[in-house]
């Protein structure tokens, strides 16, 4: 079946044009800007679809989810997590790998492989863990992995030994693949619950420090320029390490990092003790937040994942001293971005699309070149109510907000993979 997508604005890089778009098979057949007449006679049959004032994306990417199966599908499945991607414009995503069992060989990847194939309605690539069994005292299996994985990470957990950091990049950069950190320095952040700032301590909670997190980013940098391995800071959260981050790009180290909304959207003096403000790094101070902001702008901050974490109800029970770290992002990230960055001024609706878009294609080298696209009314709004999502998890720290931009159509290799219209 040819699909023809009309009138919608499409995106490319010089910006936003009228167009119509046929697909057919996993491909874009034929383009042409609305003001210029369709040949229908070389088009041949195809499903017109009305996209008037419709905003046409390339495909959305995230470089950070967590699908939670092999091992945990009582929090998400690669079927419900898929789906929820794809409810939210989202066409390729990267698996983290705290999984059971860790993807540290290829036996264990294979399992993981297989119900990505059997589940996943979008493109699903696997991280595999730098570690054995994510527990940071030898390298997995990174030479069998690499063909099949788009990266190394033991995300959710830290590295914390240098030297075996040191030999995973020198490897990685062998293989051609890219390091992507979880930076926090766990012998430092222990038992911490809540950034250490303003609300940690009216709550009376432990905090998590800023330099748990810029210790690691400053010695991972270090190893970066040493080994001249290719290195991405996952989910960077303080002033910090965008300072250094800045810094080492300057002096051309071969680094890149992600943030997520809630880091670009809330800071700590407006949370309440409520578990859908909890997720490791914690949401940090106002003045982090607006360093964050910046980093955007300086293109410091090459993307934003969403770092889906989905939990069970009884896991997100309770405050923060009680419940687990992690909120989900998936199905409402695009919409947050849109409503709190786009729609106040902060940066223009291209930019969006490069930080959730084109820079993780490019960074990760992502599949392109299918037509992958995403369409959003930026003018439709809804209310964030967890109850409708597709993910299993439910908290999200935009509960109950209202938010512009909504994900009318999904389109996946040319296939539709989720419609609202
Ligand atoms: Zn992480």
């Amino acid at each position: 079946m040819k699909y023809l997508l009309k009138g919608a604005y499409h995106y490319d890089k010089a910006g936003f044009t009228k167009r119509n778009i046929l697909i057919e098979g996993k491909k874009v057949f034929y383009i042409n800007n609305v003001s210029d007449d369709i040949n229908e006679d070389a088009l041949g049959e195809y499903l017109p679809i009305d996209l008037t004032n419709k905003y046409i994306l390339p495909g959305l990417c995230d470089v950070h989810v967590h699908f939670r199966q092999p091992g945990f599908s009582y929090k998400e499945t690669i079927y419900s997590g898929s789906r929820a991607a794809a409810a939210g414009g989202f066409t390729t995503v990267c698996a983290m790998p705290n999984l059971n069992p860790v993807p540290d060989c290829l036996d264990n990847l294979k399992e993981e492989i297989e119900i990505i194939e059997r589940d996943s309605i979008i493109k699903t690539i696997p991280y595999g863990s730098i570690t054995k069994g994510q527990m940071g005292r030898e390298l997995s299996d990174m030479e069998h992995l690499a063909p099949y994985v788009i990266g190394f990470s033991d995300d959710g957990r830290d590295v914390a030994d240098g030297e075996l950091m040191e030999k995973a990049m020198e490897k990685a950069k062998k293989l051609g693949k890219i390091i992507a950190a979880h930076c926090e320095d766990e012998v430092m952040s222990a038992g911490g619950v809540a950034h250490e700032g303003a609300f940690a301590r009216a709550n009376g909670l432990k905090g998590i420090s800023s330099l748990s997190e810029y210790s690691r980013v400053l010695r991972d940098i270090e190893l970066a320029e040493k080994t001249g391995c290719s290195y991405h800071v996952c989910h960077v959260s303080t002033k910090e390490s965008v300072k250094a981050i800045k810094k080492a790009k300057a002096r051309g180290v071969d680094i890149t990092c992600e943030t997520a909304p809630h880091y670009l959207i809330l800071s700590d003096e407006a949370l309440t003790n409520e578990a859908k403000y909890k997720m490791k790094p914690p949401i940090r101070s106002e003045s982090d937040r607006l360093a964050l902001l910046e980093g955007l702008a300086e293109g410091v901050i090459d993307m934003i994942a969403t770092d889906h974490a989905p939990h069970s109800a009884s896991e997100k029970a309770g405050g923060f001293a009680e419940s687990a770290f992690g909120v989900v992002g998936l199905e409402v990230a695009f919409s947050a971005c849109y409503t709190h960055l786009v729609k106040t001024g902060i940066i223009p609706l291209k930019k969006l699309v490069r930080l959730m878009s084109v820079n993780p294609v490019k960074r990760f080298s992502l599949p392109s070149g299918y037509a992958d696209f995403s369409v959003f009314d930026l003018d439709d709004t809804f209310i964030v109510n967890p109850d409708n999502f597709i993910s299993l998890g439910a908290s999200t720290p935009f509960e109950g907000e209202k938010l512009f931009g909504k994900c009318l159509l999904t389109i996946r290799e040319g296939k539709i993979v989720y419609r609202n219209i």
